[in-house]
């Protein structure tokens, strides 16, 4: 067994980031955050996000909103900033009070800077294979570490626990794509017998939210292991009171996979890594035109 270190992965990543940001002085990529609300776990993600960004050179804006906050003023600030030419990304970070529809949100974002790949248009390119298309940092952040770790994806039989159009169904996506070219079996809460379906799998990735769910004995010797699942569970040991754990019995699991990645340390930090490169690559597109 390997690990597939996502920090280290990450950072290579950035830093590829930070040399091509570089060369685009004076211009300078600018992704601009909305936040509506105070959740503790959204303001720590964006929090995390704009320091990466000043990290690789890019400029970062925050408008933050109350949860009070209704769905024309909010669609009246993305309108602007669609409308600003020195906005390459936009990110309006989840989750949104229950009076904002999700989905409507985010297809206020123009599709050229929806850097979050969550837009009904972004989401449709993907399926057209149109090249460029942006696809959810977490996703795309998992096709970077299976390609930059050397596993080959073509004829592999890829089998993704999970559908959510944040991570499952874009995974699957990407994974089936040309180029790519994995036999993809996508799972879901209603799925029959899926230990004997993760067995079959040359890649497994697991994306459910529910701690330890896949044994030991659902995985076969060799496969590849992708551990998207980010779960709290006790631990009294802790000063906080809880430990990261994720989707997968790492224990378990690890001795039979060829490569696996671990929680925390694996996808995680690609997330944001992959948010960086959708924003330079939004930039540089502006460029061309
Ligand atoms: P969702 O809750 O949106 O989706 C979970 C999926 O798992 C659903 O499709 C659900 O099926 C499926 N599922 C649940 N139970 C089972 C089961 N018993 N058997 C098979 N499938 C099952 O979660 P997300 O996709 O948003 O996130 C998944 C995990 O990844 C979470 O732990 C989350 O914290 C983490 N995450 C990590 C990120 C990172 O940066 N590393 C980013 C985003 C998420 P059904 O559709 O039938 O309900």
């Amino acid at each position: 067994m390997a690990l597939i270190d996502g920090n280290l992965i990450a950072q290579q990543v950035l830093q590829e980031v930070k040399t091509r940001v570089a060369t685009l002085a004076p211009q300078v990529p600018h992704v601009a955050f909305v936040r509506v609300g105070d959740d503790p776990a959204s303001v720590s993600y964006v929090n995390k996000k704009q320091k990466t960004a000043a990290e690789v050179g890019m400029k970062a804006s925050l408008k933050l909103f109350p949860d009070t906050v209704s769905k024309e003023e909010l669609f009246a600030h993305l309108d602007s900033l669609n409308a600003d030419d020195t906005v390459h990304g936009i990110l309006v970070q989840a989750p949104l009070p229950k009076h904002l529809p999700e989905t409507e949100v985010f297809n206020r974002i123009s599709p050229d800077k929806d850097v979050d790949g969550f837009t009904t248009a972004s989401i449709g390119r993907l399926v057209q294979e149109v090249p460029g298309a942006f696809a959810a940092c977490t996703p795309a952040g998992i096709i970077e570490m299976l390609k930059r770790s050397g596993v080959v994806t073509a004829g592999k039989h890829a089998v993704v626990v999970g559908r959510s159009l944040i991570v499952g169904k874009p995974a699957a996506l990407l994974l089936l794509a040309k180029g790519l070219d994995a036999t993809v079996t996508v799972c879901n809460s209603r799925t029959k017998d899926l230990a004997a379906i993760t067995r079959q799998a040359d890649i497994l990735v697991a994306a459910i939210g529910k701690p330890h769910f896949i044994k030991g004995d659902m995985v076969s010797e060799g496969a590849v292991v992708i551990d998207v699942g980010i779960n709290r569970i006790p631990d009294a040991t802790k000063k906080t009171g809880y430990r990261l754990v994720g989707d997968v019995d790492f224990d378990a699991v690890a001795p039979k996979a060829s490569l696996i990645t671990p929680v925390p340390g694996g996808v995680g930090p690609m997330t944001v890594a992959m948010l960086m490169k959708n924003t330079l690559d939004a930039c540089e597109r502006t460029r061309k035109k």
